[in-house]
């Protein structure tokens, strides 16, 4: 069978492909992105995504965010480490943007994404799931089955963004792993105090719980091991919410309802390089992180806006596209971004789940050190908000 060809396979149509073929809409670039899912309204995960006011810019860029139906504002993030004193407060006004997040849901974004892609006519196949892909020096070869047939498709680039299961195929790319023994537990919660624009992300030494505003409620996401979350998942509501409020404390009053719970297993994958010959890697598929701090896609959404650029900018000065030295510019844009997300999301959970007590307390006088430093507030806030480049 002849291949088909464009100029550009992105392989996963999840929020990172799709913003990327969004960020190419209107060049001249062929582009074809492959799901493997079906329908995207069975696309029904509850999980919150904390965007950052940068994301929160992108997306405006890309004509997306006035398409998300729900969305909450952050405006202060209260960080405290349980059993132990210290606390920081990280306030929009200190950062010097409107909100320091916006907190959405998994499905939304993916809707609102979708919808866009559809609107700017961008070629999006679903219930299409790649098998295998190879390159050689001109190209890359991508073969897919859609509707039980098997397709074959070619282009001077494949984008891998699906989600981090494919990249073991490409030889020269190594992927360093380590499993947290952690697991996310997410949910919508209600508490008696209704949220006033405060995100809470409490240190515990089973692993971090956040409290994300949502609507008037709150979005839960609370890490611990993977035999407690078990637990914690069979229990009926009425007992799930008194060991929430045991395990959170009573800063909201008590927790009074909760909606359907999911469980996600948590581990630090990334790519070493993110690259390879006719080969870029973004979001998950380059980098899978622990959701402390909310950094994942707000990384990955910067690897999408980020190699949207190199391919424009190639385009633009008459350069062919995914050539090594293409590749190499993306891979040099995004290192120091990556490993800052990397590094800070693995540090927070290093120092602050453990039983170590002197660290603990060492922990403690860092937030306080950190709540009277106010540019070292703008500091971290503004790498939280814009990633490693402030
Ligand atoms: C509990 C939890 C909370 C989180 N909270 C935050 C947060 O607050 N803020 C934040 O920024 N990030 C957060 N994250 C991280 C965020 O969810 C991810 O970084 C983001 O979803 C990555 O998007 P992606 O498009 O790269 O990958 P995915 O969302 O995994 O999408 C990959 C897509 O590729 C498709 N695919 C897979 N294999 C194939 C194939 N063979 N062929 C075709 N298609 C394929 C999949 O169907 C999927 O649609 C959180 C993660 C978890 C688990």
């Amino acid at each position: 069978m002849q291949d088909k060809n464009c100029d550009i396979v992105i392989i996963g149509g999840g929020p990172v492909g799709m913003a990327l073929a969004l960020a190419l809409r209107g060049s001249c670039l062929t582009v074809m992105l492959l799901e493997a899912r079906g329908l995207p309204e069975k696309v029904g995960d509850e999980r919150p995504l904390a965007l950052s006011h940068g994301s929160y810019l992108i997306l405006q860029r890309l004509g997306v965010w006035d398409k998300l139906r729900r969305h909450t504002s952050i405006k202060t993030i209260h960080i405290s480490n349980k059993g132990f004193f210290g606390r920081t407060v990280l306030t929009a006004e200190d950062a010097g943007v409107p909100a320091l997040g916006y907190v959405v849901n998994y499905h939304d974004l993916y809707h609102a994404l979708y919808d866009a892609t559809l609107e700017n006519g961008i070629q999006y196949q679903i219930g299409a799931t790649v098998k295998a892909f190879a390159t050689d020096q001109l190209s890359g070869h991508v073969q897919y089955a859609h509707e039980d047939i098997e397709n074959n498709m070619s282009a001077k680039l494949l984008v891998l963004a699906d989600g981090g299961h494919l990249g073991g195929q490409i030889a020269d790319i190594a992927f360093q792993t380590q499993a947290y023994e952690q697991w996310a537990i997410v949910a919508n919660v209600k508490a008696e105090t209704p949220q006033t624009g405060i995100a809470y992300e409490r240190f515990t030494s089973d692993g971090p719980v956040a409290l994300l505003p949502s609507g008037s409620d709150f979005a839960l996401v609370w890490t611990t091991s993977p035999e407690t979350a078990n637990t914690i998942l069979a229990l009926d509501e009425k007992y799930f919410l008194h060991r929430l409020h045991a395990h959170f404390g009573d800063r909201l009053g008590r927790f009074i309802a909760a909606g359907k719970r999911a469980g996600f297993p948590l581990s630090l994958k990334y790519a070493i390089p993110p690259t390879s010959q006719r080969i870029a890697l973004i979001g998950n598929a380059a980098q899978t992180l622990h959701p402390v701090a909310g950094q994942g896609f707000n990384l990955g959404l910067r690897d999408a806006y980020e190699l949207a650029q190199v391919l424009l900018a190639a385009v633009s000065d008459n350069r062919e596209i995914g050539t090594p030295s293409m590749l190499a510019r993306y891979s040099q844009l995004r290192r120091i971004d990556g490993q800052g997300g990397r590094i800070f999301t693995d540090s927070l959970i290093k120092l602050f789940s453990n039983d170590n007590t002197l660290l603990k307390h060492l922990c403690g006088m860092g937030l306080i050190v950190l709540d009277n430093c106010p540019p070292m507030k703008r500091f971290v806030s503004r790498r939280m908000i814009f990633g490693a480049r402030g």
